[in-house]
């Protein structure tokens, strides 16, 4: 068997005295989706952070490919091919959603607004190629019709569409996802379920945090229980109903119809 993608190892930090996640060990293959699930204050959105570049754990290693990524910048991260999402959508906002996947596709997202202002007029110059792939992607998110229109002017729903399309336009290697589910109806919460499955088919490895048990239920290969800052189970979801750790961390929450 091959290595993982991506391999956190005693992933340890403190703020004070509160240990938000303590010794964390978990690794992501290719072409696989694992969830991050626990209750509010396990230390997954730490986790995040720590693996993407926003804080400095106290020990422990993150090995993403061949490179550690402790004590690399977030916008170096992201360029090796690591994009993660936020609560809220991130767009840029007063650029088109054209503009926004053609910053994507030459994973500028992370840059200064100047500085990406400044590549995007270059790039509308030089890269007619990308166009012709960002039409592919933008017809796969419903977008095709709103290309041309500012990010700021798009619904929350088609916000969210726009960042899976930027997902795609950037190609990542390992996408994680924070609540993408969050404040989505269900007919979009089926598309994004459709858009991580094809992700992960394409080769992508998908971390997701995510509080819709059924969900994860329904797109995660493995699932990773965190409660106090610990990993307390890690596996397939129809494990975890019947382990007793998993079960009194969620206080009795009947985990089959959340
Ligand atoms: P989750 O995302 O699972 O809800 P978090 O990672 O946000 O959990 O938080 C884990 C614990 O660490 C919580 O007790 C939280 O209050 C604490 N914590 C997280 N970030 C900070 C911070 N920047 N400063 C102080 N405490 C923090
Ligand atoms: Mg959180």
């Amino acid at each position: 068997m091959s290595a993982a993608l991506l391999e956190i190892e005693g992933l340890t930090k403190s703020f004070g005295g509160i240990h938000a996640v303590r010794k964390c060990t978990f690794s992501v293959p290719e072409g696989q989706v694992v969830g991050l699930i626990g209750p509010n204050g396990a230390g997954k959105s730490t986790v995040v952070d720590l693996v993407s570049g926003f804080g400095r754990p106290d020990s422990g290693s993150v090995r993403f490919g061949s490179e550690q990524l402790i004590g690399k910048r977030p916008d170096v991260i992201s360029r090796l091919g690591l994009i993660r999402t936020f609560q809220t959508p991130r767009e840029w906002r007063n650029l088109t959603v054209m503009d926004n996947l053609l910053l994507a596709r030459r994973r500028f997202a992370d840059e200064s607004l100047w500085r990406s202002m400044t590549r995007a007029r270059r790039i509308r110059r030089a890269e007619e190629a990308d166009r012709a792939e960002i039409r592919v992607i933008l017809e796969r998110f419903q977008l095709a019709g709103l290309k041309n229109e500012l990010a700021v002017r798009l619904s929350g729903g088609q916000k969210r569409l726009l960042e899976f399309a930027r997902i795609a336009a950037a190609g990542p290697r390992l996408i994680i996802l924070d609540e993408p589910m969050g404040g989505v109806n269900p007919v979009l919460g089926a598309r994004i379920g459709d858009a991580v499955g094809q992700f992960a088919a394409e080769g992508a490895a998908v971390i997701v945090v995510e509080h819709n048990l059924p969900f994860i239920e329904r797109t995660c290969d493995q699932v990773v229980v965190m409660d106090l800052g610990e990993v307390i189970a890690q596996g397939p979801f129809a494990g975890l109903r019947d382990n007793p750790r998993v079960v009194d961390a969620y206080l009795g929450m009947d985990l089959s119809h959340e």
